[in-house]
């Protein structure tokens, strides 16, 4: 079978005809009859040129292929046909998270706990991905670099936030952005970027900001996590991405959504709560979090998170290493609330993301297993029915 490809199209039902993109392209591979704007397969290279300068986003169309659409093919078109379902099991192939392959096989990874080929929420936004590559970041100056974590513990969480100066970086919650490290590896080769979940809401830090919050541990001898850490306001950062079309959330209000995290991976649901803030304030008992860390003085976000009404978000910590207190982990909380969570998994509007340390996964999976034998479901069939329904979800690194 040939190789399944990337390729770069364009929406004929919402393309303007304005050719700014054409006029754009470096490579000249946008061309257009008295019907459509199409891109030549053989002439794009990614360089992101047309997204950003696009007025309607009709440029901002992708589908893995393996014989790319040719230019009549697509002059033809008065829709965009329907991504085939060609890599089964490999997402990083035909999910789209990424399109370059070292940030794409990163999120696969990431990824890959959830059993198999993820699937974004029916009712989540449309993402968009790689606007700016490795050959092209973006550049960022950073507005605030705030510890999070008390300064008795020797965890280094950092709550980092990013202006983009106007460019535009459109991201949703759940999405993740590539920090590129300054400097070469020992092989003289420019370090590789590093992802880092966003936390903030799709609007920005406060509505209209439309600036990026990350959540950042310090990593002993790590590269970038380090040099992020470290950073001061006003410093520049070189930044890719956006990253992940699928770890998002859904839109529906009556969606009801069991976020299970450790650590740093607490920086997506941040952004999930305060967009679910920012758009229907009023709702009641359809988000649950259950957060784990090894100390409530390591946990990022405590404070603020336990401001947040229980009735908006039922929140249940476990703490591993509290003095005086019995160790407890995300999966022994999960058992707690198995009640809950039973009644989660039955419903079609229940949602499951699972976000951290890897360690997590299986703690937690055996957790989902044993309550969902306690209802009479087998849980690998109900984990990849929830999954291609798009209402499970797992990003560990
Ligand atoms: C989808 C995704 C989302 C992510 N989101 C977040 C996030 O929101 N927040 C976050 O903090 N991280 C996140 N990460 C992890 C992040 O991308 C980096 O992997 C992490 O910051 C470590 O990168 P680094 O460059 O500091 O470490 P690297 O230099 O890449 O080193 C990797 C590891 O090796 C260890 N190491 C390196 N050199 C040495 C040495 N000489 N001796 C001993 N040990 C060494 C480091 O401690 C580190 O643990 C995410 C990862 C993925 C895939
Ligand atoms: S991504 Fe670059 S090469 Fe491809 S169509 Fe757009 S501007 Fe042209
Ligand atoms: S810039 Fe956008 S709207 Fe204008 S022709 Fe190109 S794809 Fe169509």
């Amino acid at each position: 079978m040939t190789q399944p490809v990337k390729q770069h199209l364009i929406d004929p039902e919402i393309c303007i005809r304005c050719y700014t993109c054409e006029m754009t392209c470096p490579e000249e591979a946008i061309v257009h009859d008295d019907v459509n704007v199409v891109v030549d397969a053989s002439k794009c290279n990614f360089c992101m040129d047309c997204i950003p300068v696009c007025p309607t986003g009709s440029i901002d169309e992708w589908r893995v292929v393996t014989d790319p659409y040719s230019i009549e093919a697509q002059f033809e078109w008065e829709e965009m046909p329907e991504q085939a379902d060609i890599a089964e099991g490999d997402e990083a192939e035909s999910g789209l998270e990424a399109l370059d392959d070292a940030m794409a096989a990163l999120l696969a990874k990431a990824h890959s706990g959830a059993g198999g080929k993820a699937k974004a929420p029916d009712s989540a936004g449309k993402p968009t991905i790689n606007m700016y590559t490795l050959g092209k970041p973006a550049t960022a100056r950073v507005q605030g670099n705030y510890r999070l974590t008390d300064q008795a513990s020797d965890a280094d969480v950092r709550h980092i936030i990013l202006d983009l100066a106007g460019l535009p970086f459109p991201v949703l919650e759940g999405q993740s952005i590539g920090i590129i490290p300054p400097g070469s590896d020992e092989k003289g080769q420019p370090h590789l970027p590093r992802l880092y979940s966003v936390s903030s809401p799709r609007d920005g830090e406060r509505p209209g900001y439309l600036n990026i919050s990350l959540t950042v541990k310090r990593e002993p001898q790590g590269i970038c996590s380090n040099y992020v850490c470290d950073l001061g306001q006003g410093d520049e950062v070189q930044v890719t991405g956006p990253f992940g079309s699928t770890f998002l959330m859904p839109s529906d209000p009556q969606a009801d959504m069991l976020m299970i995290c450790t650590g740093t991976g607490s920086a997506p649901f941040r952004g999930f709560t305060m967009r679910r803030q920012r758009i229907s304030p009023q709702d009641k008992d359809r988000m649950t979090l259950v957060f784990g860390a090894r100390r409530p003085e390591e946990l990022p976000y405590f404070g603020p998170l336990n401001k947040i009404p229980d009735a908006f978000m039922a929140k249940h910590f476990a703490f591993s290493r509290q003095d005086g207190a019995p160790k407890k982990y995300v999966q022994d909380l999960l058992r707690e609330q198995t009640s809950r969570v039973a009644e989660l998994l039955q419903n079609p509007d229940g949602y499951i993301y699972i976000c951290g340390l890897k360690a997590m996964e299986q703690g937690v999976e055996e957790a989902l297993r044993d309550i969902a034998r306690g209802i009479d479901l087998n849980w690998s069939e109900l984990r990849d029915k929830m999954r291609l329904d798009g209402r499970y979800h797992v990003e560990t690194y």
